[in-house]
C-alpha cells in the first residue's frame, strides 16, 4: 500500500506519521459518497449541525496535549505556539457552532403587497479544502468548521508534510458527522484531482501563490467557485513618533516566532529615518537573545524551518541580497533544518529580501525618508496580505491605513495574530475570492437563492 510519511524537522530521521495515500481510482467513489452524505447533511437541522461542531470542539479540547505535540513534532512549531494553535482550532469550531444558528437570509418587500420575497443561503454541496503544512490544525479547522456549519460535505486535502495532524483532525470530525461526509484525500496528486473534479462545486485553497493560481485557474475554467489565500511579503512601518521599544517587541515575535513561517510573518521592517538607528540597534539586540532550541522544549522561541530545501532556498536568498547582515545569516551546527534568525539591512525595495517571500526567520530592514515614503516602500510589492503600522498619531494612523495595500492592517500591533472571528485575507496577489473566517466565510460556503412567493 502506498503511504505518505511525515518527519520531524528537528530530527529528519524521525517519522512522525505514516498515512495511507488515497488511491486516485478510489476518488470517484469517495466523491459520490460525499455528495450523497452532503445532501443528507444539508437537510439536517441547523441545531444538530451546531451540536456536532460543539462536540468536535470538546474533543479537540480533551485531546489538546496529544494534538499540540503532534503539531510541534510534525512541522517544528515551538510547543507553546502549537498549544495556541490547538486552542484556536477549538474556538473556531465553537464559533461556527453559533454561526450555524444565525438567520439564513433576508425578507424583502414583495412587488405585490401580498407577496413574500426573501433570500435564503444554501450549501454549495461538496467543497474541496486544500491546505498547507504551516498551520496543520487551524487552517483546516477554519475551513472545515464553516463548511460543515453551513451544511456542506468536504474533501480535505492536507499537505503531505502534515498528514499526521490531518488524520487526527479527520478522526475527531468523523466521530460527529455522517459517514462519508468528510473525505481525507492524502497524497501529492490528490490536490490536482480536487481542483479538477466536477463533483466538487467550490475549492478553498491556502498555500503558495504559484500553486494557488493554478488551482484558481483550473476550478474557474470548469465553472467552479474558487477561493485562494496565498503568499505574503508583510511590512511593518515604524513612524518617527512610534513607541520604538513596543514595536521591537512585537516585531521580533511576528518576524521570528515559528521561524518566520507564518503567512502573515513580518518580512520587511520600514523605519522612519528619525528613529532608524535606535530601532535598528534595539532590533539587533532583541534578535540576538532569541533562543534556538528543539521545538518540544517549552523554552524554544525559534525552531527549525520545515526542511533542508526550505533552509537552502532561504540561504540562497540571503546570498543574493545586496544588503548588510546585521545578525544571523548562518546555519547552526545541528541535525535539524535550523537557520539563525537573520536581520539584513537592505538598500531598497528591489532587493530580493524585500520582494520575495522567503518563509524563514529572515527579515529585511529598510530606511524611509518620510511617512509617505515608508508607505510607498510598504506597497512596493505584488503581495498584499498583512501590514502593520506603529505611531502615536491617530490621524496619521487613519490616513496611512487607507493607503497601505493589504487585506489586514494592524496599528500598534504586529502583522501576525488576527482574532479568529475577524475576516481574514489579502489584497493584490496574496488572495483570490471572498475572505475566510468570521461572518465573511458565509459568502464562500453558501450560495444565495432569491425566492418570491406570489399572492
Ligand atoms: P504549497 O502551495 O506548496 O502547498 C499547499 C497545498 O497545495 C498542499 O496541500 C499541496 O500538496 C497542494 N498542492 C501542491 N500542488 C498542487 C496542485 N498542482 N494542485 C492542487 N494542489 C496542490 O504551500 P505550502 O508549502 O504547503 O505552504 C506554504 C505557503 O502557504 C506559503 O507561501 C505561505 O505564505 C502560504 N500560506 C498562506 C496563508 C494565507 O492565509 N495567505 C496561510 C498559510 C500559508
Amino acid at each position: 500500500m502506498n503511504t505518505v510519511r511525515s518527519t520531524n524537522p528537528h530530527d529528519p530521521e524521525e517519522t512522525v506519521a505514516e498515512v495511507p495515500a488515497t488511491p486516485a481510482d478510489q476518488m470517484p467513489a469517495l466523491l459520490n459518497l460525499a455528495a450523497h452524505a452532503g445532501r443528507e447533511w444539508a437537510h439536517t437541522a441547523a441545531l444538530d449541525r451546531a451540536t456536532a461542531l460543539t462536540r468536535i470542539a470538546d474533543d479537540i479540547d480533551d485531546d489538546r496535549d496529544r494534538l499540540a505535540h503532534l503539531v510541534s513534532r510534525e512541522v517544528g512549531k515551538p510547543i507553546t505556539e502549537a498549544r495556541g494553535e490547538v486552542t484556536r482550532a477549538e474556538r473556531t469550531f465553537r464559533y461556527f457552532a453559533q454561526i450555524a444558528l444565525l438567520p439564513e437570509g433576508d425578507v424583502l418587500p414583495g412587488g405585490d403587497a401580498r407577496a413574500l420575497a426573501f433570500t435564503r443561503s444554501r450549501p454549495r454541496g461538496v467543497v474541496g479544502l486544500i491546505t498547507p503544512w504551516n498551520f496543520p490544525l487551524v487552517i483546516p479547522s477554519w475551513k472545515l468548521a464553516p463548511a460543515l456549519a453551513y451544511g456542506n460535505a468536504v474533501v480535505f486535502k492536507p499537505s503531505t508534510q502534515a498528514v499526521g495532524t490531518a488524520e487526527a483532525l479527520a478522526e475527531i470530525v468523523n466521530r460527529h458527522v455522517l459517514p462519508g461526509l468528510l473525505t481525507l484525500a492524502v497524497g501529492p496528486a490528490t490536490g490536482a484531482l480536487v481542483a479538477q473534479s466536477p463533483v466538487i462545486s467550490a475549492v478553498s485553497f491556502t498555500g503558495s501563490t504559484e500553486v494557488g493560481r493554478q488551482v484558481v485557474a483550473t476550478v474557474s475554467t470548469r465553472g467552479g467557485v474558487a477561493q485562494a489565500e496565498m503568499g505574503g511579503q508583510n511590512p511593518t512601518v515604524i513612524l518617527a513618533d512610534a513607541d520604538v521599544e513596543g514595536a521591537v517587541t512585537g516585531i521580533v515575535g511576528s518576524a521570528f516566532a515559528f521561524a518566520g513561517q507564518k503567512c502573515t510573518a513580518t518580512s520587511r521592517i520600514i523605519v522612519h529615518e528619525d528613529v532608524y538607528e535606535r530601532t535598528r540597534d534595539a532590533l539587533v539586540d532583541a534578535v540576538r537573545t532569541l533562543v534556538l532550541l528543539d521545538p518540544a522544549d517549552p523554552k524554544c522561541q525559534v525552531g527549525p524551518v520545515i526542511d533542508a530545501n526550505s533552509r537552502d532556498s532561504a540561504l540562497a536568498a540571503i546570498g543574493a541580497s545586496g544588503g548588510r547582515i546585521l545578525t544571523g545569516g548562518g546555519k547552526p551546527d545541528a541535525p535539524g533544518s535550523y537557520l539563525e534568525p537573520t536581520l539584513v539591512e537592505v538598500p531598497g525595495s528591489e532587493d530580493v529580501l524585500a520582494t520575495d517571500e522567503v518563509f524563514a526567520p529572515v527579515t529585511a530592514l529598510l530606511r524611509a525618508r518620510s511617512a509617505t515614503h515608508a508607505v510607498e516602500l510598504a506597497n512596493a510589492t505584488p503581495f498584499g496580505l498583512s501590514a502593520s503600522l506603529y505611531t502615536r498619531d491617530l490621524a496619521a494612523a487613519l490616513a496611512h491605513t487607507r493607503d497601505l495595500e493589504a487585506g489586514m492592517i494592524r496599528v500598534n500591533a504586529p502583522t501576525t495574530g488576527l482574532d479568529h472571528w475577524a475576516p481574514f485575507g489579502g489584497s493584490k496577489q496574496s488572495s483570490f475570492g471572498p475572505r475566510e473566517q468570521g461572518l465573511a466565510a458565509r459568502e464562500f460556503y453558501t450560495d444565495s437563492t432569491t425566492i418570491v412567493v406570489g399572492p
